[in-house]
């Protein structure tokens, strides 16, 4: 008997896997001598974050067994079993899905996001956990209220799954991309040549603006673009300067409304 392991499970459980993998790779290098690269010292990793990384583990692991429950689910309600053409999508088919997907996937999360931090009973109850990690760090990407996990990214991604027209197996790859990112996003490291950094100007350093105090009403937009922040007057830029004791700091480069 063969035993097939489906497209739909693979899309739920390889982003798990390559969100592991690559905070991993992450924390490898990290742990290394690359303190001239930080966005934050170490010293201020462990003063200001709100919680300890043991609990960020405990956090993601749960938030995912949730998310991969609610996904599988979501997968098998909305099957279809006109699979034969899917294998078939020209390269320029996938990059228009793959273009939608991240559109609408950013257009879904930017106001779900934005409102998070507008209502303050969902701010204090749910968002506020994610904003424990002043210095972001890579595997901290995912540490949300599980309910977060399920609005922002579970609903987030099926609808852009649904509304792009991809299919199972592209969205493995289209949701590894994603988890990808988002673990760039908060990998705290301003290395030379992260192609992200070149290709994306929602980056790192974008994202650890929005960690930040001074950045809590500013640059909403994630994980790939900056349109709505752009859009909406929400755009936070920000500079890279050297950081006293070395390593880089994102700095302001507008005036920032305080609360
Ligand atoms: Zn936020
Ligand atoms: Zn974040």
């Amino acid at each position: 008997m063969e035993w097939v392991v489906s497209d739909e499970l693979l899309g739920t459980f390889v982003p798990i896997l390559v969100y592991w993998v690559y905070s991993g790779f992450y924390m490898l290098l990290g742990s290394g001598s690359l303190d001239n690269y930080r966005l934050h010292s170490r010293k201020d990793e462990d003063v200001k974050n709100l919680v300890s990384k043991g609990t960020v583990v405990k956090g993601v692991v749960l938030q995912q067994a949730i998310q991969a429950l609610v996904a599988i689910f979501l997968f098998t309600v909305t099957r279809n079993d006109d699979t034969a053409t899917d294998t078939k999508a020209s390269v320029v088919v996938l990059l228009r899905q793959f273009v939608t997907a991240m559109l609408i996937l950013d257009t879904w999360q930017y106001f779900m996001h934005r409102y998070m931090h507008h209502n303050k009973f969902l701010y204090r109850h749910i968002h506020s956990q994610h904003h424990r990690l002043v210095v972001p760090y890579a595997f901290g990407a995912l540490y949300n209220h599980p309910l977060e996990g399920l609005l922002l990214d579970t609903i987030g991604g099926a609808l852009s799954f649904l509304l792009s027209g991809m299919s199972p197996r592209a969205s493995i790859f289209f949701f590894s991309f994603a988890t990808i990112k988002t673990v760039d996003d908060h990998c705290g490291l301003w290395l030379p040549g992260n192609p992200f950094h070149v290709l994306f100007r929602n980056n790192t350093a974008y994202h650890d603006v929005h960690h930040q105090l001074y950045g809590s009403k500013y640059n909403f937009s994630q994980p790939f673009f900056s349109i709505w922040d752009r859009l909406f007057g929400t755009y936070m830029p920000c500079s890279l300067e050297k950081r006293e004791g070395g390593g880089f700091e994102a700095r302001p480069l507008k005036e920032y409304k305080a609360d």
